[in-house]
């Protein structure tokens, strides 16, 4: 922590996160200057921040800041792209993001998720399951306080639980988890991140510094998982939703196992859909590691629900299920959603036309026996629905109307989902509201 005393320390970008690194590194003795491209007359953090003796400069990046600098900590958000940062790259000037700063200063170890997609629920499910087995976790990022923050506050008691973009990833010198969490890799963020190998690559550096004391789980179904990894000199722990393994997380004659350990069975599982089960044998593979029991594991898989709006379990009224997947704005979550899903489905959906045509969604319409469309695509949705033969296909106003109306014509034993391939902004402000309003529907039937 004294490597900061007296350091000439350039925070990049405010945000939470910079703001908390600010404050950081300055009670921490270093010598601060913060840069933000808001200006200084509407850039309350940098206003708060001045008050506590640290230098601010608003409004543009001059090139002059890097004569001052030892080191700078960047917002994850800024490219490496921008001017400042390129010739700070120029003249080896470390540039490092907030969760390195948090890593340096914690007494507590870290878990570190990572992937293109299901970060947030797996690491909510590691997180509770640590909780249920009494082993201290913080959660902190994205869903939780920022980093640097909760490490000043962890013991060497606590465990931090982390989800880590490609951005993060990007800016790790010296960050090593105790256990590290490769979901899986897509196609995604391709546009910042230039060509797909360049995407593996930044998330490769989740293992960069990992020892064989430490582990690597990871998706052996994913062929640029496992070769992202090759190169890690962590213990590798693999999870598998296709085949058995001797080792890791996987399925056999429908239970969950860990190495030789039958831990839970399938129909004990609350959160739905085969891309969840492997969120799950990720979780499960990385709290065994850390010595969480059983119990503890069974516990939040037989009552979690799923995170708030992607394929959250909301109610059951009179035998039909009601699932909120209002987080789904593109063809490729909805397509997700209904996959999850082998009941009769009754699907409400339709949002901001972004010009797309939803042909795409005709083979993930199998199980869907009638729909519910509104906003500015419902047209166009409602469409593709009469097209693969669905009966019951109906234009509504709002969403309120769509649950409605899904309830009236639904058979006990059906689910209702809300999934609307489309982002939410023609009738609603976000998309969090759009769901708020779809649980708020679906209480009043009752
Ligand atoms: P992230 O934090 O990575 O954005 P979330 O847990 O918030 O991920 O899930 C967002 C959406 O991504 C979900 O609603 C679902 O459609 C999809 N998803 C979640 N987990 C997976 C997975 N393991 N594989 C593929 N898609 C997934």
């Amino acid at each position: 922590i004294d490597t900061y005393s007296n350091k000439r320390v350039l925070i990049l970008g405010l945000a939470k996160s910079g703001t908390a690194a600010a404050k950081l590194v300055h009670e921490l003795g270093a010598i601060v200057t913060v840069n933000d491209q808001k200006p200084y007359e509407e850039n309350e953090a940098a206003q708060q921040l001045e008050k506590l003796g640290i230098q601010v400069v608003c409004g543009h990046h001059p090139l002059e800041l890097l004569n001052n600098t030892d080191v700078i900590v960047k917002n994850p958000g800024i490219p490496y792209t921008n001017p400042l940062l390129q010739e700070a790259m120029k003249r080896n000037i470390p540039i490092i993001t907030e969760v390195e700063l948090a890593f340096e200063i914690s007494e507590a170890p870290f878990i570190g998720i990572t992937g293109s997609n299901g970060k947030t629920t797996t690491t909510t499910l590691i997180y509770q399951m640590l909780e249920h087995g009494n082993k201290s976790p913080l959660i902190a990022g994205n869903i939780g306080t920022v980093a640097c923050e909760v490490a000043q506050q962890a013991t060497t008691e606590n465990v931090i639980v982390t989800e880590l973009s490609s951005f993060q990833l990007m800016g790790i010198n010296t960050f090593q988890p105790r256990i590290s969490l490769l979901l899986n890799i897509f196609d995604a963020h391709l546009d910042y991140h230039g060509t797909k190998e360049e995407y593996i690559e930044a998330k490769a550096a989740i293992f960069k510094n990992q020892t064989s004391n430490d582990y690597a789980v990871v998706n052996a179904d994913d062929d640029s998982v496992i070769n992202a990894s090759k190169g890690s000199k962590a213990t590798i722990v693999p999870f598998s939703t296709t085949k058995q393994l001797e080792t890791g997380a996987y399925l056999k004659n429908d239970m969950v196992y860990f190495n030789d350990e039958a831990i839970i069975t399938l129909d004990e599982i609350v959160l739905p859909g085969k891309h969840n089960l492997e969120n799950i044998l990720a979780a499960v593979a990385v709290v065994k590691l850390y010595g969480c029991d059983n119990e503890a594991i069974c516990k939040v898989l037989t009552t979690f629900a799923g995170v708030k709006h992607r394929v959250q379990y909301v109610s059951t009224v009179k035998g039909r299920k009601f699932y909120n997947d209002s987080k789904a704005t593109n063809m490729l979550a909805t397509k997700v959603a209904l996959s999850a899903f082998s009941q009769p489905t009754i699907w409400l959906a339709g949002g901001l036309d972004r010009g797309n045509e939803f042909d795409e969604l005709k083979e993930s319409l199998k199980n869907v026996k009638a729909v519910f469309t509104f906003g500015e695509t419902a047209k166009k949705i409602e469409r593709v629905a009469k097209e693969v033969g669905i009966q019951l296909v109906k234009c509504v106003d709002n969403v309120e109307q769509a649950v409605n109306d899904a309830y009236n014509c639904s058979d006990e034993g059906d689910v209702v989902l809300l999934s609307p391939a489309c982002a939410s902004w023609d009738q609603f402000k976000t998309f969090e509201e759009r769901g708020d309003i779809f649980i708020e529907s679906v209480h009043k039937l009752k």
